[in-house]
């Protein structure tokens, strides 16, 4: 089967309406308790994470904006001397820090503040009790979650070497989720995995020529193309949304360490039966309905694939902010024949979706509410990264996901005919 592998797809660059790469911090900081994330930034980007990231979060906050003032942007001041004191006063206060990450925003880009050197600096003045490494969240070019590719390809670099053979999951999930899939895989009977990001700071997995990775998100390819570079070999497959998408990315690294086939069909099977039972059940809602992804998170060829194979769905157009063939090519063969794009021009994008009228729309916040005042039923995109998504037993939790939008319209036009156009009262999107 070929799906989309050599569909055209059509590219458009123009007003990009997504969250920047510091939303990323949201979920980043949860998964490494002895990391914080200082952005050097306006005062536009501590709102956005005190108030975007505040509300969604309930932890003592391991990030904070060193402010860039109106003298360090008219080049009156020395912003380097600012950040080494910040960064001096924050490791006295927090000596419990052990990773910081110095984020770059617009502002910074703008001035050329070099963080990257600032981040040496910084290392050898606060070595060894933290490293101190760099990366940018700007929204001058990066999409929310390009936020954590750039924070994990920073710390490839820094990680110990190893030369014995080693598999290492790269992506930040939630530590439950982590756990899913370190007992699966120890049921296959693989039991050295190391996790990219660590949880802790003395836990950083070791990476050689012999290492084999298997990444657990579409977004993170500049963090695959660095471990690329220590000679580490990716494991292609599907990503693990979905019963299929699981099965496949657990069968193409058991492949790739010579697990027998009864030894893989035990270790799934029970999981597998209960993941397909659970999707069945939440399918009938979104079975026959057509579906249309904005460009935000990278997963929407991933997300697609799965609605469509398993949930009877028919997606319209699948927008990516950037289509990686290379990790994507396995998503792809299996995807339905549909409309790609990557990048976009939002008005060009939004005068196709409102012609192609799908019964659900998978956009960033900005765009869902008006969406939803125009009559179109929609799915905010970055719930779909701060929600547990991956693997078995989040299968029908995912389908789910999808599935309230459609009943809840269907509910407030009260008609039980989901999807049917026309502005419903008081909806707002979620
Ligand atoms: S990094 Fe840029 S887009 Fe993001 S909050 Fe700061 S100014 Fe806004």
């Amino acid at each position: 089967m070929s799906g989309c592998t050599d569909a055209p797809v059509l590219r458009e660059r123009g007003q990009h309406e997504v969250f920047c790469g510091l939303t990323g911090i949201v979920w980043l900081h949860r998964k490494m308790p002895d990391a914080f994330f200082l952005v050097v930034g306006s005062r536009t980007c501590a709102h956005l994470l005190q108030s975007a990231a505040g509300v969604m979060i309930f932890a003592e906050p391991r990030f904070a904006t060193a402010i860039l003032e109106e003298g360090d942007l008219a080049g009156l001041k020395d912003a380097n001397e600012e950040l080494d004191r910040t960064v001096a006063t924050l490791l006295e206060r927090r000596p419990d820090i052990r990773r910081l990450f110095l984020v770059g925003s617009c502002p910074s880009e703008v001035i050329k503040l070099d963080l990257a050197r600032a981040a040496e600096r910084l290392n050898l003045a606060h070595a060894p009790n933290t490293t101190v490494l760099n990366y940018s969240g700007s929204g001058i070019e990066t999409t929310f979650t390009q936020g954590e590719d750039a924070c994990l390809a920073a710390m490839v670099p820094a990680l110990p070497r190893a030369e014995t053979a080693n598999l290492l999951l790269v992506g930040a999930l939630p530590d439950v989720v982590e756990d899913q899939a370190r007992a699966l895989l120890a049921a296959m009977g693989i039991e050295h995995v190391s996790v990219l990001p660590a949880r802790r700071a003395d836990e950083a997995p070791a990476i050689g020529p012999a290492t084999r990775y298997a990444l657990l998100q579409p977004f993170l390819g500049d963090t695959a193309a660095a471990l690329d570079r220590l000679g580490a070999t990716r494991i292609a497959a599907p990503f693990p949304f979905g019963e299929e998408g699981t099965t496949l990315w657990l069968r193409a690294i058991a492949d790739a360490f010579g697990i027998s086939d009864d030894r893989f069909d035990r270790a799934t099977a029970a999981p597998r039966a209960r993941a397909s039972r659970a999707v069945a059940k939440v399918a009938g809602t979104l079975a026959g309905k057509r579906v249309t992804f904005l460009p935000d998170s990278q997963m929407e060829p991933s997300l697609a694939r799965f609605l469509a194979r398993e949930c009877g769905m028919q997606p319209v157009e699948v927008g990516t902010p950037f289509l990686h063939s290379g990790i994507m090519a396995e998503e792809l063969a299996l995807l339905p024949e549909c409309r790609l794009s990557e990048g976009q021009d939002v008005d060009r994008q939004l005068d196709r979706l409102r012609a192609d009228a799908p019964d659900l729309t998978v956009c960033g916040l900005g765009l869902a509410n008006p969406l939803e005042a125009e009559g179109l039923t929609t799915k905010w995109a970055i719930e779909l990264v701060f929600t547990p998504v991956h693997f078995y037993e989040q299968a029908a939790d995912l389908a789910a996901l999808f599935a309230r939008p459609i009943k809840r319209r269907a509910l407030l036009l009260g008609d039980g005919a989901p999807g049917v156009r026309g502005p419903a009262p008081a909806v707002a999107a979620e």
